[in-house]
C-alpha cells in the first residue's frame, strides 16, 4: 500500500520542537535574508521562510537590494551581518543576478552563519565527515523525513537524478554516510531506466516536470520528489504521481513533500547556529574570567 510521506505535517511538529527550545534560550535567535529585487520566485520563498521564523518566535529580517547591485555593495552587506552580534544566521536567497559570482557571494558569509549550508567549510566538513555547523537544507529535511518514516537505509539501492550543489550532491553524500549504496544520474546518463528500474529509493531532483514514470520503476519503490515545476498552470514535481505512487511504498507529493521541509529545516539550521553562537560566548566569557 502506498505511503504519502506527509512533509507538512511534519514540518509541524518541528515547529514546535523548535519553538519550545527558542523559549527557553537567553538570546532571540535572528535570521537575515538578503534578496535582489529582481529575483520574483524567491520573494515567494522569502515570506514563506519569513512566516516559518514567526511561529517560532525566531526574529526574521530581509535585506532587499536592486537588481543592479554590485557584487562588492552585497559582498559589504554580509561582512556587516557577519560581524553583528545580534544576527545569528544569514541566508542569501539565490539566483543572483548574472553579474554576480555566486559562490563568491556564498563563501563570504561566516561559516558559523551559515543558513543554508552552502559555504563551501560546511559542505567540504560534511563531504569529508567532519561535523559542519550546518547542512543544505533540502537534502537535511530528506533524511529527516526518511527517518520519521522510519526507513533503514542501510544497504538500500539508492539513485538520486541530478548532481546540483544544493541537493543531489549532498543528498547522494549523505545516503552513503548512512550505508545506502547510491547511484548518481543526470543529463548525460544514458539509459537512465536501466538504474532506476533497480532502485529501492529514488530521489528526483531534476526540475523536469513529470520526468519519472510509473514505467520506469519497481514495485515498493521509496520515491523522494524534489522537483518544483510549473505544468499547465499546475505546481507539480519530477514524478508523474499518478503512475508512480501506486508502485511506491513510500512517496511524497509536490507540494506537501519536500518543500516544507526544506523550510522547516532553514529554521532549525538558525536554531543551531544560535545555540552555537550562545555556546561560543560562554566560553568567551569564561576564558575572559
Ligand atoms: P539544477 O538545475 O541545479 O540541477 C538539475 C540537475 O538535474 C542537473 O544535475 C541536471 O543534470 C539534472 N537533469 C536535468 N535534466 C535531466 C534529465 N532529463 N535527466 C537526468 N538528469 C537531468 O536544479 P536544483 O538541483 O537546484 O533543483 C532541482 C529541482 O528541485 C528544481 O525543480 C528546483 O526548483 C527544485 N528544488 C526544490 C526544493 C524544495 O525545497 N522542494 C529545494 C531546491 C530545489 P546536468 O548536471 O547534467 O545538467
Amino acid at each position: 500500500m502506498t505511503n504519502i510521506a506527509d512533509g507538512k505535517a511534519l514540518a509541524s511538529k518541528i515547529y514546535e520542537q523548535i519553538s519550545s527550545e527558542v523559549d527557553g534560550l537567553s538570546k532571540i535567535p535572528m535570521l537575515v535574508v538578503i534578496i535582489t529585487n529582481d529575483n520574483e520566485a524567491g520573494q515567494i520563498y522569502v515570506r514563506n521562510k519569513q512566516r516559518a521564523c514567526e511561529k517560532t518566535g525566531i526574529l526574521s529580517e530581509t535585506i532587499e537590494l536592486d537588481a543592479n547591485v554590485s557584487e562588492k555593495e552585497l559582498i559589504g552587506n554580509i561582512l556587516k551581518l557577519n560581524k553583528d552580534e545580534l544576527v545569528d544566521a544569514i541566508l542569501v536567497q539565490l539566483p543572483l543576478p548574472p553579474h554576480i559570482d555566486t559562490e563568491r557571494v556564498l563563501n563570504a558569509i561566516s561559516p558559523k552563519k551559515d543558513a543554508d549550508g552552502f559555504h563551501y567549510i560546511n559542505a567540504g566538513k560534511m563531504f569529508t565527515g567532519q561535523i559542519p555547523n550546518t547542512v543544505a537544507c533540502t537534502p537535511k529535511g530528506i533524511i529527516r523525513l526518511l527517518d520519521e518514516y522510519k526507513v533503514k537505509l542501510e544497504g538500500l539501492n539508492a539513485v538520486v537524478i541530478g548532481r546540483s550543489n544544493i541537493v543531489g550532491k549532498p543528498i547522494a553524500q549523505l545516503l552513503l554516510q548512512r550505508n545506502a549504496t547510491v547511484t548518481m544520474c543526470h543529463s548525460k546518463t544514458k539509459n537512465i531506466e536501466t538504474f532506476t528500474k533497480n532502485a529501492d529509493l529514488i530521489v528526483c531532483a531534476t526540475g523536469q516536470p513529470e520526468f519519472l514514470k510509473g514505467d520506469m520503476v519497481k514495485d515498493g519503490v521509496i520515491v523522494i520528489d524534489v522537483g518544483i515545476s510549473r505544468k499547465d498552470g499546475k505546481l507539480c514535481g519530477d514524478v508523474e504521481f499518478e503512475t508512480v505512487a501506486p508502485k511506491a511504498s513510500l512517496i511524497t507529493p509536490v507540494p506537501g513533500g519536500v518543500g516544507p521541509m526544506t523550510v522547516a529545516m532553514l529554521v532549525q539550521n538558525t536554531l543551531d547556529l544560535t545555540k552555537k553562537h550562545i555556546e561560543d560566548n560562554q566560553k568567551k566569557y569564561i576564558t575572559f574570567l
